[in-house]
């Protein structure tokens, strides 16, 4: 791509901010547990186009494909019954975060009432504009490829690797450890128990610990305005690859045959030992066409051409040149707290509703604190957020709160 290519497109930042999104995936199926979703039609505001933003997902079953099924029908649905309507781009790009926390809590809670034994990891991205937004529980992982830097958008749920899970999950009432053999010794992957599973969170799984929690690590990025790709893919690719192996098989590659060429390197390493799934998006900026006059653009790209010089020189003694053709990084947490992650919605909507499951909340005046997420005095605003009986419970239960409750009332009754 020329220089003046890459100007021409620079000075015109609005036809960048609404790039193409080009997608394919690949499978490999052992289990048929794997799901993929696909939905680059949703809209912020219902019947505006100019709100339009992108989904992609990856949902990893295991014991059954139910609740793999399930996130891949009602996950966008319960992400987006906790955006409040009439938020502008902004507004709702920082409120994202905590959608999908909600979003990811109440599919867990609606799942596990059907009473269905399986779980899935769940690695949800949100492409709206430039700016991506990954919410992941479980092992699956999604990975950035641009301008040449491969940066993960997701962390590993699984407690052979991720030290801070085994600590909360112990600190929860779980026990993490290795089956063992009759011969004493210790076989596999760390699991935690009860239940025996190798990850720390997931959705579903309701008959295993309380601590097995459905709090996504999210994470917001903007990618630069030359685009970039994104490589979302179940444990069947990332047991077999890492995250720079795998992009860089992909290169140079149009999505479908990206996602056919990951996969087919991750059996060649490794063999068909597992679902081996891969989703391949492409971020890419739109054709520039020409709308001024050809003496007209050179001088804005002179400007350009200045104002870049200016921008290097005052900028070099602090950042390294380039830096703005980097991933600028937005929002980071992966607190298992939901304290820590249901912050107040803006505009004050939704004051008296649950912040998982958006269900009214009713106050009575013997009981003003009844469901409430913080206590609240007199001389303190309605703010929020708030949860309804139910999901403080499982708030409880998923800080192990209930689980040192029985053991307390067991040791009191005893
Ligand atoms: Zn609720």
């Amino acid at each position: 791509m020329s220089l003046i290519h890459l100007l021409s497109r620079e000075v015109r930042p609005e036809r960048v901010e609404r790039p193409v999104l080009q997608y394919g995936h690949a499978a490999q199926s052992k289990k048929g547990e794997d799901f993929v979703l696909v939905k680059t039609d949703c809209q912020r505001v219902p019947g505006d186009g100019s709100s339009t933003f992108g989904v992609f997902a990856i949902f990893d079953g295991h014991n059954g494909a139910a609740a793999a099924i399930y996130s891949k029908e009602n996950l966008v649905n319960d992400v987006m019954g906790a955006v409040p309507s009439g938020l502008s781009r902004e507004e709702w790009l920082a409120l994202l975060p905590r959608a999908l926390v909600a979003g990811f809590v109440k599919a867990d809670k609606e799942f596990q009432r059907r009473e269905q034994s399986s779980g899935t990891t769940a690695t949800f991205v949100v492409i709206d504009g430039l700016t991506v937004t990954a919410a992941s529980v479980g092992d699956s992982r999604c990975i950035l490829d641009s301008e040449g830097a491969v940066i993960t958008l997701t962390v590993d749920h699984r407690l052979e690797v991720n030290e801070e899970e085994r600590v909360r999950v112990t600190a929860s009432g779980g026990e993490v450890g290795r089956l063992s053999t009759a011969a004493g010794a210790e076989v596999g992957p760390l699991r935690c128990w009860p239940g025996g599973l190798c990850l720390s969170r997931s959705i579903g799984d309701m008959d295993v610990g309380e601590f097995i929690v459905p709090v996504p690590y999210v994470k917001q990025i903007k990618v630069p305005a030359s685009g970039g790709r994104l490589i979302i893919a179940t444990d069947g690719v990332w047991d077999a690859l890492n995250s720079e192996q795998a992009a860089k098989y992909a290169r140079g590659l149009p999505p479908e045959i990206a996602a056919k060429q990951i996969v087919k390197e991750a059996l060649r390493s490794r063999g068909l030992r597992d679902d081996t799934t891969c989703l391949v998006v492409d971020i890419v900026p739109p054709p520039v066409r020409p709308t001024a006059p050809v003496a007209k653009k050179q001088s804005r790209i002179l400007k350009v051409l200045d104002f870049r010089h200016s921008f290097n020189v005052s900028k070099l003694t602090r950042k390294p040149a380039g830096t703005r053709r980097q991933v600028e990084e937005i929002f980071e947490e992966g607190s298992a707290m939901l304290a820590d992650r249901l912050f107040p919605a803006p505009g004050g909507e939704g004051v008296l509703k649950c912040a998982i499951c958006q269900e009214m909340l009713t106050v009575s005046s013997d009981d003003e604190n009844d469901g409430s997420f913080f206590s609240l005095s007199p001389d303190e605003s309605w703010e929020g957020p708030f949860l309804c009986k139910t999901c403080k419970l499982k708030k409880d239960a998923m800080e192990g709160k209930l689980c040192k409750q029985r053991l307390q009332s067991q040791t009191n009754g005893a």
